[in-house]
């Protein structure tokens, strides 16, 4: 896009905005995803609600798009649609959180990430339905839907979303929750981040738990058959209380890492059982018995759970597939271990299966009504090459293909990467009013966001 002196003098003018050319815009560009680059015509660094909304009215006043932005986990679909008519707003300088324990709320703001209020509900004995990685941010997280290891007992994320703020294509601040705006609320628990504004701030409740039973057990991924059968056997008639995920997962030789991941194979089980230390011995038995090489399941304080999924500890390269899965039968498995099994030498980090369900299956509140599918896959390769790159994309490709005959035909949106049709994540009738509700606060498709809600269509 060009823009003329004026131009970049009115977006200078709104705050922290840099141009290319700039010092500061190529780091203020780089997303969590670093196999992504980032192109937009100027990246906002906003530190105040006020900031948010200058910047808003000088990007729309020049007719120009606004792409929010907490950490670009999600920053793969953004960029493939080019970002040149956009201004990129980083949110990471606008954080902050809020508990109020008698309320058992958190008030996030704009760019936290998920670590900062796991550590803030804790000092409280409280705990937030947060996902694997700290680093993820509350705002993209909770509404794309969320999905954490509290799920099957607690439901998605964004069903425990109470308010949200957020600045409108027109630069106005605006709180929708049950009593106020309650369609675009509707719309943003679950509706998918980005779509109708820069949300400043979100208030979520907290759930009174210290402590839970987490962890993980492991093993040589030559054991992938058997353990893969056993926990699909096991998640059959599994308590709600119990969220568990299975992996293949395999690391490159790094004196850095723990000699048991270095250059090491694996199928690893985690998750949490929100039970006493009995009950959650009783479920965890059949697993055990199958002799993990190393077994951390025990009592830890809550804040310990956003650890255990070893996610990677700060940004990677990476690309990644997904596919709902209806089910897991033993043809499936095969399937599975024939693309990403111990026989097979490709370049994957891991490919992952979420046992779902539960009340993530039944009726949550918002755009996101459940999750259509007993598992969810996801595929993800580290790509620091080119070459890699073009790999990882083929392999992790291959492994939702695999997988295409058991899916559900649905999508979740917090795991698509890469382009999808995001009415897939949605029955007609939601996605109808989502539309809907798009077009009565951003008609002329001011927001850009990863997974796009057209106001046109
Ligand atoms: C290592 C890793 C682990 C993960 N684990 C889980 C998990 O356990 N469960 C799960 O459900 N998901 C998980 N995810 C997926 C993650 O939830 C999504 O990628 C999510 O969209 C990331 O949100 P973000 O704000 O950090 O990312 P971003 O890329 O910054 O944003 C994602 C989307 O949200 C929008 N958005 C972000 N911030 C704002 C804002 N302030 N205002 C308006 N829109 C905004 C963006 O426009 C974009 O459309 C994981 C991802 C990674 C990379």
């Amino acid at each position: 896009m060009n823009l003329s002196l004026t131009d970049t003098s009115t977006l200078r003018g709104a705050g922290t905005v840099l141009l290319p050319g700039d010092p500061g815009y190529e780091a203020a560009t780089v997303p969590w995803n670093l196999a992504v680059v980032q192109r937009p015509a100027a990246v906002a660094v906003p530190r105040s609600t006020d900031e948010v909304a200058r910047v808003v009215r000088a990007a729309t006043g020049l007719g120009m798009r606004v792409a929010p932005q907490s950490t670009g986990h999600g920053a793969a679909m953004l960029a493939n649609r080019s970002l040149a008519d956009a201004v990129l707003v980083r949110m990471h300088e606008l954080t902050g959180v809020t508990i109020d324990p008698a309320a058992r709320t958190a008030r996030v703001v704009g760019g936290t990430l998920w670590r900062d209020v796991v550590t803030a509900a804790a000092a409280h004995g409280l705990a937030a339905l947060h996902g694997s990685a700290g680093d993820v941010a509350v705002a993209g997280y909770a509404l794309g839907g969320g999905l954490s290891f509290y799920g099957r007992a607690h439901g998605l994320a964004s069903s425990h979303v109470r308010a949200v703020e957020l600045v409108t294509a027109d630069g106005g601040l605006i709180r929708a929750s049950a009593e106020e705006h309650s369609d675009l609320f509707w719309a943003l628990r679950g509706g998918g981040g980005g779509n109708f504004g820069v949300v400043v701030a979100v208030e979520i409740d907290l759930i009174p738990v210290a402590d839970v039973v987490g962890g993980m057990l492991l093993w040589d991924l030559s054991r992938a058959r058997e353990v893969t059968r056993a926990w699909a056997r096991w998640t059959a008639d599994l308590p709600e209380s119990a969220t568990t995920s299975l992996r293949y997962l395999r690391f490159p030789p790094d004196p850095a890492m723990p000699p048991f991941l270095s250059g090491r194979s694996l199928v690893v089980i985690d998750g949490a059982i929100l039970e006493d230390d009995e009950r959650a011995a009783e479920l965890l038995a059949p697993l055990r018995s199958l002799d993990p090489e190393i077994d951390t399941f025990a009592r830890i304080p809550a804040a310990g759970l956003v650890d255990v999924h070893m996610d990677p500890p700060g940004p990677v390269p990476a690309v990644s597939d997904h596919a709902m899965l209806a089910d897991l039968p033993d043809a499936a498995i095969e399937a599975l271990l024939a693309v990403a099994g111990p026989d097979v030498d490709i370049p994957l980090m891991a490919a992952e299966l979420r046992h779902l369900g539960g009340a993530l299956a039944r009726p949550n509140r918002g755009a996101l009504t459940l999750l259509d599918g007993a598992f969810a896959l996801f595929a993800v390769s580290a790509t620091p090459t080119p070459e890699l790159a073009a790999a990882g994309e083929a392999v992790t490709r291959s492994i939702a293909s695999a997988l295409a005959p058991w899916t559900s035909g649905s999508t979740f949106l917090n795991f698509a990467e890469r382009e999808i049709d995001p009415r897939t994540a949605f029955d007609d009738a939601d996605w109808a009013r989502l539309v809907e509700v798009r077009r009565s606060v951003d008609p002329t498709g001011v927001f850009a966001a990863a997974h796009a809600i057209d106001p046109r269509r």
